[in-house]
């Protein structure tokens, strides 16, 4: 089945399916925990709309080639077109939507591409990499810089996030974003994980929670 973005309430979000950009080491701790240094300007990269899939009720992960992390992170809908050098307000007003995502990454086959220079498409952009879940609309209300996010595995509380502790803050990050790549109505913008992260096994159950909100999925 082809994905198509969804609302909460599911209804299906009118605007294409569009490309996933997405930051690495936004959490200084996450940085630690693979062993990078903490970046001085935000680390992009894209998955493209085939890599976005439901995060419920299932998901599948690769078999056969090596550990299958989850990344948990707090994923935004764009809704209007972002290009070039924005204001503060253009881009909280091109945020849509709100919701938790995964960028689940290869991270043996990840390994071995940094150990020799190469792109990290092969271990991040896959078919099915970038499990969403449906979008909360955003409201004026919405403080941005305090929300938080849990990922439980078969019950443990495996990854707790803040965005007050991302190390660039989304609407900074999605001004930094516009002047690379132009954010189109329907693109995903994906704000980078905290720390946690680990391997995905078939069978796993999974809740994820972003304020008031929760999900339920399983890992095929
Ligand atoms: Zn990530």
């Amino acid at each position: 089945m082809t994905y198509q973005h969804q609302w909460q309430d599911g209804t299906p979000v009118s605007w294409p399916v569009g490309k996933v950009v997405c930051v690495g080491r936004n959490y200084a701790a996450h940085a630690r925990e693979l062993g990078n240094a903490v970046p001085d300007a935000p680390i992009l990269f894209l998955k493209p709309a085939t890599a976005l899939v439901p995060l419920g009720p299932d998901f599948a992960i690769p078999s056969g080639r090596g550990s299958c992390h989850h990344e948990t992170e707090i994923s935004l809908l764009i809704g209007s077109a972002l290009t070039g050098q924005v204001s503060e307000a253009e881009a909280r007003a091109a945020i849509a939507g709100i919701t938790l995502g995964l960028d689940l990454t290869l991270r043996d086959v990840q390994n071995q591409l940094k150990q020799q220079g190469h792109p990290w498409e092969v271990a991040k952009a896959f078919d099915g990499a970038a499990p969403m879940g449906t979008f909360s609309p955003l409201s004026a209300a919405t403080d941005l810089a305090d929300l938080s996010f849990t990922l439980f595995v078969n019950g443990e509380a495996r990854q707790q996030g803040h965005s007050a502790d991302m190390i660039t803050a989304i609407v900074p990050l999605l001004q930094f974003i516009a002047t690379i790549f132009t954010l189109q109505p329907g693109d995903v913008v994906m704000t980078g994980t905290p720390e946690g992260v680990a391997a995905l096994n078939a069978g796993d159950a999974l809740v994820l929670t972003l304020g008031e909100r929760s999900w339920m999925t399983r890992v095929r």
